[in-house]
């Protein structure tokens, strides 16, 4: 089954009609990790953001399905609903509102009105996950990533995806800025979810992360196209050899 099928994605910015996605074709099957690498300004963030429906960009062409349905046709709440995650290349500081009861409202905005997470079991699952990411009590006290660390708002985005357990994550550079112990952490914290049900797609400039996390496919994005998939292997290629080899591909049309 697959969890994630993109075909022949093409996205615009609103603002200024630039096209950023031209043409993605991507499938993550149930239960897979897959990694998209490229140069920077490939349209990375644009296509994690396009498929959570962020309001910046605008679809012109293709389709993206989660679990056989259409994503594109449905609001961004409802796409989070499905069980879909995004973890940000750029958390946003949000003043005023606590770390805990945010993540409290995420999980309760996923589960009928009438049931939502009993505060107990609540709280028993925080702990337990800030405990497998190492992270300290009070963090979840203070209001959402603000003063927080370029390391602690990457594990606190994983510490959301923890609680929400989604079918899907998209990590968008969760490893940028970390150092080797955070990254050791954060790592652990997708691995803890890896199964049969859990897909995700690891958004990275870096081998670094997949020697932690093992990805079932690397994908390799240039100029909004995605222009090879292989397994693993690939990352040590690309990090040996960087990308002119596939920006020439895709300049030489794919
Ligand atoms: P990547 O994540 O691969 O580094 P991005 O998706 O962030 O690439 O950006 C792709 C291109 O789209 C870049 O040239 C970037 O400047 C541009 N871009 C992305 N989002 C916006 C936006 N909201 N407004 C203007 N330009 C944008
Ligand atoms: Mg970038
Ligand atoms: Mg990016």
């Amino acid at each position: 089954m697959m969890t994630l099928k993109i075909n022949h994605l093409h996205a615009i910015i609103k603002e200024t009609g630039e096209e950023i996605l031209k043409g993605v074709d991507l499938t993550v099957p149930t239960g897979e990790i897959h990694a998209i690498m490229g140069p920077n300004g490939t349209g990375k963030s644009t296509l994690s953001e396009t498929i959570m429906g962020y309001p910046a960009y605008e679809v012109t062409q293709g389709t993206v399905e989660f679990d056989g349905q259409d994503v594109l046709s449905l609001p961004v709440n409802e796409r989070a609903r499905l069980g879909m995650f995004l973890g940000m290349q750029y958390p946003a500081e949000i003043q005023g509102v606590n770390n805990a009861d945010f993540i409290r409202t995420a999980i309760n905005a996923q589960r009928p009105e009438d049931d939502p997470l009993p505060v107990l079991q609540f709280i028993q699952r925080l702990q337990e996950n800030m405990a497998l990411l190492e992270m300290p009590d009070d963090i979840t006290d203070r209001y959402l990533n603000v003063g927080f660390s370029g390391g602690e708002k990457k594990r606190n985005e994983v510490l959301q995806m923890l609680m929400l357990q989604p079918k899907l994550a998209i990590l968008d550079e969760i490893d940028s800025g970390l150092d080797i112990d955070a990254l050791r952490i954060v790592a652990k914290g997708i691995n803890h979810l890896r199964g049969p049900k859990f897909s995700a797609l690891l958004i990275t400039h870096y081998e670094r992360l997949l020697e932690y996390v093992t990805p079932d496919k690397i994908h390799v994005m240039v100029d909004g196209q995605i222009v090879k998939t292989a397994g693993p292997e690939l990352a040590d290629e690309l990090e040996a050899d960087g990308y002119a080899k596939y920006e020439q591909i895709r300049r030489n049309g794919v």
